[in-house]
């Protein structure tokens, strides 16, 4: 798999979201709310990089892909998420892509009463965007490819990768080998 991002870039990059996320909440107390799955190893590595008073809570976002051609139903469940009415919350989430899967959580969450609200993703998608809105933090400007690791998977695979990689034809074809090996 091509490496589009080191280790270390991500260390570095997320180190330096973390400095802007903790000089604009200074002295208040956060809400962070991590969508599951893909923002789970940033989560990890962020909520240990804030030096600030905060709870921590996820709530589930999954799109259900019909027919190739039509965007899939996103289905939001806010159940595990903790009450963010009256809070400061962030919402962490791994990939900014065509962006609508955040403004829909955006918006669901926004019926919970929170005092304010602010996202921060790992990655953007160059020139993807569909939706008036702009993530108010991001670690990475990437390319328009496929990746994977950080979080991110393929068929829920390669989520544990501490890299991130562009998943590329010859990956995928892999793929399929070693799932019908490893299955059986
Ligand atoms: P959006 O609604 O912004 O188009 O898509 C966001 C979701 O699509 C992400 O949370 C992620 O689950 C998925 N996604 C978009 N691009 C990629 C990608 O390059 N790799 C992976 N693994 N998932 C992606
Ligand atoms: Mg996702």
């Amino acid at each position: 798999m091509k490496v589009l991002l080191s280790k270390e870039d991500l260390h570095d990059g997320v180190m330096r979201m973390a400095d802007k996320i903790a000089a604009c909440y200074e002295n208040r107390q956060l809400t962070i709310v991590g969508v599951l799955t893909g923002s789970v190893v940033l989560m990890a590595d962020l909520i240990r990089l804030l030096d600030l008073p905060m709870r921590v809570g996820v709530l589930q976002a999954s799109s259900y892909r019909g027919a190739t051609t039509t965007r899939g139903e996103l289905v939001i469940n806010s159940e595990l998420m903790l009450d963010i009415s009256g809070r400061d919350v962030l919402l962490v989430d791994d990939i900014f892509d065509t962006g609508h899967t955040l403004v829909q959580v955006l918006d669901k969450m926004r019926e919970f009463g929170p005092t304010s609200i602010r996202s921060a993703v790992l990655l953007r998608k160059h020139g993807r965007q569909e939706v008036d809105y702009r993530p108010d933090f991001v670690a990475f400007d990437i390319p328009d490819e496929f990746v994977v690791g950080y979080g991110l998977d393929y068929e829920d695979m390669y989520r544990n990768l501490p890299y991130l990689a562009a998943l590329e034809p010859d990956d995928i074809a892999r793929h399929e080998a070693t799932m019908a090996e490893t299955q059986m």
